[in-house]
């Protein structure tokens, strides 16, 4: 089968479609053929060998997919062959043709949701959902400011806010982007590039500040962010790039909270109740994957240079 094969850690020239070895599955493990691989920000910091997970080489990218159950292997009862589904974390890698994964990591895709838009599911919806409503216990009622509303996890955020009944302040850093930020349900939109715009997020809430901050950019934005919570207010740090300067003084006098989070920590039954949302969310149509442009497999190079690049709109996804 075809796939994407990293010989060596790198930039994202490491990257080469070639003939990867055919993938059968175990006991408990199913083979997808795969119709679409979504493209995540660590896929890259992996590639550089540089990040806490580093495969043994060669290895194949990719943690999402989407597509239709091959062949399934002993004690397999959640899927047949034939299934329509979309997959989190993969055995054998994402960017190929088919990926070998665990039965309990493939979940069922409506026929109305596409495969790209399924490959836009896993992590962004995951991480999404996980650090609002399991990490940061958001209720309705409450306001969250999304900073960096405009990619994979932000829109998915918004979504999810706004189904919860949250009041929803998101921010993009384009005209276009922050366009699709207040059609995804934002209830405000501001440039996280104006001088002004954290003075705009408090005043939106006429002084109060905001009771979640779900944090793309912690290394730029995590002190900046103290200061605008409310009492009570917590703030998860779901992406950074770097260290950061705080004043924890601003932490004290409202009684705020900084939590951390990672999507592959999520124990089993977190994992089972992010997906049973995310069923929900599909079939009443609240969630609905942003998919910004499809590549081929042989564009993975390319896709990784975009993911990175300022200017997010919802979700790159390749094609094998
Ligand atoms: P993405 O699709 O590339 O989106 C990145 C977002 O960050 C865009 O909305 C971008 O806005 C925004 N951004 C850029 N500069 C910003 C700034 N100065 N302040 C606030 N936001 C800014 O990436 P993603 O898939 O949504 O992932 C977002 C981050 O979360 C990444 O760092 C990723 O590694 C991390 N992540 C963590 C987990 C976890 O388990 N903890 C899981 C998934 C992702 P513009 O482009 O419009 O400026």
């Amino acid at each position: 089968m075809k796939a994407i094969r990293v010989h060596q850690f790198g930039g994202p020239e490491v990257m080469r479609v070639e003939d990867a070895p055919d993938v059968k599955p175990g006991s408990g493990q199913v083979v997808v053929r795969v119709h679409a691989a979504g493209v995540n920000p660590v896929d890259t910091y992996i590639r550089t060998g540089t990040y806490a997970v580093k495969p043994a080489l060669p290895y194949t990218p990719g943690m999402d997919a989407a597509g239709v159950v091959e062949t399934i292997g002993e004690g397999v009862t959640n899927v047949v062959s034939g299934d329509r589904v979309y997959v989190f974390t993969t055995l054998s890698g994402a960017y190929a043709e088919r990926a070998l994964c665990n039965a309990s990591r493939v979940y069922p895709l409506p026929d109305r949701i596409t495969y790209a838009q399924g490959a836009a599911l896993g992590v962004p919806y995951g991480t999404a959902y996980r650090a609002l409503m399991q990490r940061a216990r958001a209720v309705p009622g409450e306001v969250v400011f999304v900073h960096g509303a405009s990619g994979g996890v932000g829109i998915a955020a918004v979504q999810i806010a706004r189904a919860a009944g949250l009041t929803v302040i998101g921010t993009g850093g384009t005209e276009e982007g922050r366009r699709l930020v207040a059609e995804q349900g934002a209830h405000h939109v501001l440039d996280h590039h104006d001088p002004d715009y954290l003075k705009k997020a408090v005043d939106l809430t006429n002084g109060r500040g905001v009771d979640v901050i779900v944090e793309m950019l912690a290394n730029v934005n995590l002190g900046k962010d103290l200061p605008i919570l409310a009492r009570g207010g917590r703030v998860v740090v779901v992406g950074s790039r770097g260290p950061v300067e705080i004043n924890p003084r601003d932490t004290m006098s409202r009684d705020a909270a900084i939590v951390g989070m990672t999507l592959l920590n999520a124990p089993d039954p977190e994992l089972a109740g992010i997906h049973a949302a995310i069923r929900a969310g599909l079939e009443t149509r609240a969630f609905r994957p942003i998919v910004r442009t499809e590549l081929p497999l042989s564009d993975a190079p390319r896709a990784h240079e975009m993911v990175m690049a300022p200017g997010a709109y919802g979700k790159i996804v390749l094609v094998p």
